[in-house]
């Protein structure tokens, strides 16, 4: 199956993101990407793209969706942009991390060794932890009456 990546029209361009050491604020940004963003004006996959990307919640800076980014925000657009292309997937939390055992859950995939691994030692700390906090003195109400 072709993946919509090997077809967009930006395939194989440059000056789609810059090297970090290139730019300092948006305008360099401008300069360096703006003359590439007319190629995604025929591009029917902006919203995949998007999607892919995330450049909001990955502070994105580049062209990505018809849109130029700096640090996740738009600093320019195509003029036919529109807003429903802008739905990002949330970003998933990092593999070896317990937040990433929840994601794999999330997705109805078994966690990979790294995060079961992370999430037995949180429970284990989690134990650790509470078999040293003092016991709390519990009342019956049920029987006090
Ligand atoms: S919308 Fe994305 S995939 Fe399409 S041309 Fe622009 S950068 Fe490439
Ligand atoms: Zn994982």
């Amino acid at each position: 199956m072709t993946d919509w990546t090997d077809i967009a029209p930006c395939r194989g361009m440059d000056g789609f993101t810059v090297n970090e050491d290139e730019w300092q604020h948006g305008d360099d940004l401008m300069d360096l990407c703006e003359p590439q963003l007319p190629t995604c004006g025929p591009c029917p996959f902006r919203a995949e793209c998007i999607a892919l990307i995330k450049p909001a919640q990955a502070k994105f800076d580049g062209i990505a969706g018809g849109r130029l980014w700096c640090n996740g925000e738009v600093i320019t657009a195509l003029d036919d942009v529109d807003v429903e292309e802008l739905a990002e997937p949330k970003l998933r939390a990092s593999c070896g991390t317990e937040a990433g055992a929840g994601d794999h859950k999330r997705h109805g995939e078994r966690p990979c060794p790294s995060c079961r691994q992370a999430a037995r030692e949180m429970t284990a700390r989690r134990n650790e932890r509470k078999a040293k906090e003092p016991k709390q003195l519990q009342i019956d109400f049920a029987t006090t009456t």
